[in-house]
């Protein structure tokens, strides 16, 4: 469905329906995909090209907010199936995009080697000659409209965000943290950061999604999932959450059942924040659809705790 920006929201299909989002922004008959799910997304991210009337001709941008997989998995083979596409990345991520045997390894260590397998389905390398490396403040021109490229570290030193003048919105991938629409009810969206592995950094996060408010944006775009405004509220919810799991990671440390003191912190929070929010099963919730992020933050987290150490 394109919005009144010619925004269209594409469910990558990722591991679950409403999970991974990638965006196709539309502008004089030229088309940009903003970030593009798994390897295993491919199909249904073109499937979704075509039914938004969009000619694969006719895409030229391909930016993906950083390199984690469910992000950039898909790049090789749609630089492959869109002619005209190239692919715009952070330069901390382009080596990877044109080698990614380090990508494919570090996926497989995060999500062990039977997940990776069903979700990701490998990844090909993106010739160098379509590759645009994005430094801060990179501007693509989209048949007229500017989408500006913003480093924001802090999720992955590799991360930029988009910034796009006409709608007044990002496009943020995972820098805005994790809100899926289940949690919607009348008190809004509920959000909450992520530290998946292996580069969170609480310091450059809180920074980054500062820079992003300094543009008072009147929605953001996350990849998981969906469109948000409120973004004051949301920020400071973000914020206030930074802190809270760098305490419980902290308080875990130098425990030998680390992780899973970090894992029960996590569950223990979101569950008041979600109960906070208004929502009445919140523990059962919780568990339905933050089990993967919490585990994926506890994981990020008790690696970032051991490099802080050093
Ligand atoms: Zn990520």
């Amino acid at each position: 469905m394109r919005d009144t920006y010619d925004i269209t929201i594409i469910d990558t299909g990722y591991v679950r329906p409403g999970l991974c989002a990638a965006y196709l922004v539309v502008e004089n008959g030229r088309a940009a995909l903003i970030d593009c799910g798994t390897a295993s997304c491919a199909q249904r991210v073109l499937d979704a090209i075509d039914a938004a009337g969009v000619a694969r001709e006719a895409v030229d941008w391909l930016l993906v907010t950083h390199v984690h997989l469910d992000h950039a998995g898909a790049a090789g083979p749609l630089i492959q199936a869109l002619p005209n596409a190239r692919l715009v990345v952070h330069p901390r991520g382009a080596p990877h995009m044109i080698d990614p045997t380090r990508l494919i390894a570090g996926a497989k260590a995060v999500y062990g080697e039977v997940a990776f397998a069903r979700d990701h389905g490998g990844m090909l390398p993106v010739p160098e000659e379509r590759v645009v490396v994005a430094d801060d403040g990179h501007v693509v021109d989209l048949a007229g409209r500017a989408l500006l490229c913003v480093d924001t570290p802090g999720h992955a030193r590799h991360h930029y965000s988009v910034w796009d003048a006409r709608s007044r919105s990002w496009f943020a991938g995972d820098t805005f943290g994790l809100s899926y629409r289940e949690f919607d009810n009348g008190n809004g969206a509920f959000i909450l950061p992520t530290t998946s592995p292996v580069q969170f950094d609480p310091q450059q996060l809180h920074d980054s999604i500062d820079r992003l408010l300094a543009q008072s944006p009147a929605s953001i775009h996350v990849a998981h999932y969906g469109e948000v405004g409120e973004c004051e509220r949301l920020a400071a919810d973000l914020h206030a959450q930074i802190d809270a799991m760098v305490a419980i990671a902290r308080a875990a440390q130098g425990h030998d059942d680390r992780h899973a003191r970090i894992v029960d912190g996590l569950a223990a929070l979101y569950t008041w924040r979600a109960r906070e929010h208004g929502i009445d099963d919140a523990a059962v919730r919780v568990r339905e659809i933050l089990d993967g992020d919490i585990e994926l933050n506890a994981q990020g987290l008790g690696i970032w705790l051991d490099r802080d150490a050093k």
